[in-house]
């Protein structure tokens, strides 16, 4: 397997997977349980979770996760701040509904 992307959190790295098995890719997340030490580790790239494909599905993969990118960064700039669900996950603001509960995304008009 190959590393394909480094996600920032488990989230996103489930978030990735699950666009590639999508696109018909096999994916497998690597270093997903390192989070919960992460109190203990240093924090660096190591530390994160990433998704993995296979060498045959590098390249399939890479214009998935580079399409899941550029939606980030177009998204980062038009997009407001995180949000924090009822649950206690801290979304991006891209995300419009909470993938630990499935509650959505609280309006801009509801106090959080
Ligand atoms: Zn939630």
């Amino acid at each position: 397997m190959k590393r394909i992307f480094t996600a920032r959190d488990a989230m996103e790295a489930h978030f990735v997977k699950s666009l590639l098995e999508n696109a018909g890719i096999e994916a497998v997340i690597e270093g997903e349980f390192l989070q919960q030490i992460r109190g203990d580790i240093p924090f660096t790239m190591d530390s994160l979770p990433k998704v993995c494909v296979r060498e045959e599905d590098f390249h399939a993969a890479e214009v998935v996760v580079n399409a899941h990118r550029a939606r980030l960064k177009n998204r980062a700039q038009s997009q407001g701040p995180s949000w924090t669900c009822v649950c206690g996950e801290t979304h991006a603001a891209q995300f419009a509904a909470c993938w630990k509960c499935g509650a959505a995304k609280p309006s801009d008009t509801d106090c959080t």
